[in-house]
């Protein structure tokens, strides 16, 4: 059987949202990226937006109290039942117990983890790339190096937590978007 409630982890730059896009044509369940959400809560101008704004632009952490929230109303919405795509959360360990309660909660599970493996220095260019392209107000060399910085201290602690529960499958994120969605999918797999 193939595993259908995911998390994709992995440093900034490394591909999460392009990966998370393919899953979602394929199994026909829901990407649930926090990073988007607060996007989206910053150009509404809610309270968490308003809020969430100002760590976002210095690449740091969103609190993980309205992180959480965020998280929470999202996957408790009917369309993430069967499945769903974790994309840039849980990015702390106390993000990822209250994942697992509010997932026992709900009489679900996190099937597997997917973390993407590069190559920092690629994806820092990448980065960089990207953000002469987009122009997303966080993507600059300073904020960039530290989102790279902060995915170290805080975020990368939970490969050792889900390699502890058994979910961990750590796939090579280097090479073409094809070839990676094919170890992940080998990944997904028993
Ligand atoms: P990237 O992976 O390139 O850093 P995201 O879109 O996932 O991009 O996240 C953008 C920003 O949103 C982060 O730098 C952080 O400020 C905030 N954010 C997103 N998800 C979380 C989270 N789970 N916990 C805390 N902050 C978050």
């Amino acid at each position: 059987m193939t595993a259908t409630r995911i998390l994709l982890l992995g440093p900034p730059g490394a591909g999460k949202g392009t990966q998370a896009e393919r899953l979602v044509e394929e199994f026909g369940i829901p990407q649930i990226s926090t990073g988007d959400m607060l996007r989206t809560a910053v150009a509404e101008g809610t309270d968490i937006g308003r809020e969430a704004k100002t760590y976002m632009d210095r690449g740091d952490l969103v609190p993980d109290s309205v992180v959480i929230g965020v998280a929470e109303e999202r996957l408790s919405k009917a369309d993430a039942a069967e499945g769903f795509i974790l994309d840039g959360f849980p990015r702390t360990t106390a993000q990822a117990q209250a994942l697992d309660i509010l997932l026992d909660r709900i009489g679900s599970k996190l099937e597997r983890c997917v973390a993407l493996v590069v190559d920092e220095e690629a994806v820092v260019k990448r980065l960089l790339k990207r953000a002469e392209i987009e122009g997303r107000s966080d993507d600059n060399e300073e904020t960039i190096r530290n989102r790279m910085s902060v995915y170290h201290d805080s975020t990368k602690p939970l490969i050792e937590y889900y390699s502890e529960r058994g979910l961990m499958a750590e796939v090579d994120g280097m090479g073409s978007v094809d070839d990676i969605a094919d170890r992940i999918r080998e990944a997904l797999g028993d």
